[in-house]
């Protein structure tokens, strides 16, 4: 590995930290090879610690990205024909509006501007509304941070409301799981969803869901069964023989990435949640500090709103799109714009994971950003910038 590799700020992949790439380099074990029975069993048990559920709930992993496990919710939660709610934050809720579309069902669209999320009542309507038409709601679902607007949604009211009116709440937890805070049994929620590359810390390759008891025994109800492929049916046993260390087969898992899921979650949970948490708050909160002495702006306006595992920031005057491949230059790279409404107005620089224990990762990104901004011409401080996230991560570290 060369030293002057570029940084990877986008968000998600994200930067690995030297324990999960050791366990992920090695060659390739067969499926059934005992240390990868192993290693998935553990991985599993994991998963319910991480995600924060219930000893009743089915953790699965299985091969794909954040879409297929996406479209596994759907697959196995949705009828033809069912009521959906959609708490609808931005690029990825609109993409999981289209699956529940193409899965038949009749879906309430609750948009919002970029950078903000529906208020609850809203979604209160919409069940509401349902209910004078005589419909009950089959399930409520919502992005916990969308990575198009930076947008952070809060799960705990939605997945409540969802409870109170006999629906399931699914989340898309794709760039919030194991970094933004997710109580999945103490808030009732039935599906907590997410993928390798973000958070979890691991490349790409693997979709990772955790199912509540009520989830399954929707899937348990239904008439029709969903495509082989999604199948919690085809997949639960396979689950269920790992955890007890049998060997089992449904279709390959690709293997070193389960031994690199087992170290990434132990490490993961030897900081401990709550540690986890604070970590990303206390990071996002710092790189605001630089971002502001750099006159970046966030799309998410409000600080509730404004996810703790990536900055979404808009182009200061004179700024333009080519910001990033010259950010990138500097050694690092960062994100373009996603969200179609805004897609060349901001760009988005991600931070999550194994960066954030690396002081010197987050000030080669800030430098970097600097460095881009100031080849505009005008004034930018990036010694101020690195200073005022420095100060922050004291104060926070401090206190
Ligand atoms: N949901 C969210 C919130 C995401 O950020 C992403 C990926 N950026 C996805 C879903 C889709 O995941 P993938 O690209 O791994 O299929």
């Amino acid at each position: 590995m060369t030293t002057n590799r570029r940084l990877l700020m986008i968000p998600g992949p994200i930067e690995i930290s030297p324990g999960v790439r050791d366990a992920f380099a090695v060659p390739p074990p067969g499926h059934l090879a005992p240390d990868v029975i192993e290693a998935f069993g553990a991985s599993l048990a994991m998963m319910r610690r991480v995600w924060l559920a219930a000893p009743s709930s089915q953790p699965f992993a299985v091969p794909g990205s954040g879409t297929t496990a996406m479209e596994m919710a759907v697959a196995n939660l949705i009828a033809p024909g069912d009521a959906a709610v959609v708490v609808n934050t931005g690029y990825f809720s609109d993409r999981m509006v289209e699956m529940l579309r193409r899965a038949g069902a009749d879906v309430v669209d609750l948009t919002a501007v970029p950078g903000e999320v529906p208020n609850v009542s809203r979604a209160e309507g919409a069940f509401d509304d349902y209910a004078r038409a005589g419909k009950t709601v089959k399930a409520l679902f919502a992005t916990h941070v969308d990575t198009s607007t930076g947008a952070l949604c809060d799960p705990r009211p939605l997945a409540s409301l969802a409870r109170e009116r006999g629906a399931l709440s699914i989340f898309d937890g794709v760039c919030a799981t194991a970094a933004e805070r997710f109580e999945m049994e103490a808030w009732g929620a039935d599906v907590y969803l997410t993928a390798s590359q973000k958070a979890i810390g691991l490349p790409a390759g693997l979709a990772l869901l955790v199912a509540s008891e009520r989830a399954l025994a929707a899937r348990d109800a239904r008439k029709d069964p969903p495509p082989l492929a999604h199948d919690w049916h085809a997949w639960r046993p396979v689950m269920q023989a790992y955890e007890a260390r049998k060997p089992a087969y449904f279709a390959t898992p690709p293997t070193n990435l389960i031994l690199a899921l087992s170290v990434g979650l132990a490490e993961i949970l030897a900081e401990g949640m709550e540690a986890r948490f604070a970590l990303h708050e206390r990071s996002a909160r710092a790189l605001r500090a630089a971002w502001s002495v750099l006159g970046l702006r966030s799309v998410p306006t409000r600080e509730q709103n404004a996810a703790h595992t990536l900055s979404a920031l808009r182009f200061p005057a004179g700024v333009d799109p080519s910001l990033v491949g010259r950010i990138a230059e500097h050694g690092v790279y960062v994100a373009g714009g996603l969200h179609p409404a805004i897609r060349s107005e901001y760009f988005r620089v991600g931070h999550m994971g194994y960066a954030l224990t690396r002081t010197d990762f987050l000030m080669r990104t800030v430098e970097a950003v600097a460095s881009g901004l100031a080849s505009f011409g005008g004034a930018v401080d990036g010694e101020g910038a690195v200073g005022a996230m420095l100060s922050s991560l004291q104060a926070d570290t401090a206190s």
